[in-house]
């Protein structure tokens, strides 16, 4: 499967969309979930055109890899979530169909702000 360059998240990637922003460096966008499953609900997205997580982790060179985490600490500090305060959050990327993505840009999901609950429904 190729990148789809008309996905919703390279379309707010080129700026062709708006979105909540709440992070932005070299390597990552970050930005709230239009449609919050939580009480805090952010994505995480690498600047790179990469589908999901296996595409990530066979094709991103080593600073992507650690500009993405990084970028996770970073955006859960910001939103204060963190455990450097005492909090913690749950980290999500769903992969491909079998694994619920809908949005084929690798992404993601940051819950937290309250208890996250079961892992898997
Ligand atoms: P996934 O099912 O893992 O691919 O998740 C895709 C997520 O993207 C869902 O939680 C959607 O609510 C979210 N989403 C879709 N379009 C937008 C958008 N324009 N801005 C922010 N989040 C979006």
């Amino acid at each position: 499967m190729n990148y789809d360059n008309n996905n919703i998240f390279a379309k707010i990637l080129r700026g062709e969309i708006p979105c909540n922003k709440i992070y932005e460096d070299d390597f990552v966008l970050s930005f709230h979930d239009i449609n919050p499953q939580k009480k805090i609900h952010a994505l995480v997205i690498p600047k790179g055109k990469y589908i999901d997580l296996d595409d990530f982790s066979l094709n991103a060179s080593p600073d992507e890899m650690v500009g993405l985490l990084k970028g996770i600490n970073i955006v859960a500090k910001k939103l204060g979530i963190s455990t450097e305060i005492g909090k913690g959050y749950r980290a999500l990327s769903n992969v491909s169909n079998d694994g619920g993505q809908e949005v084929p840009h690798l992404h993601f999901h940051l819950f937290g702000g309250e208890k996250i609950g079961k892992m898997v429904e």
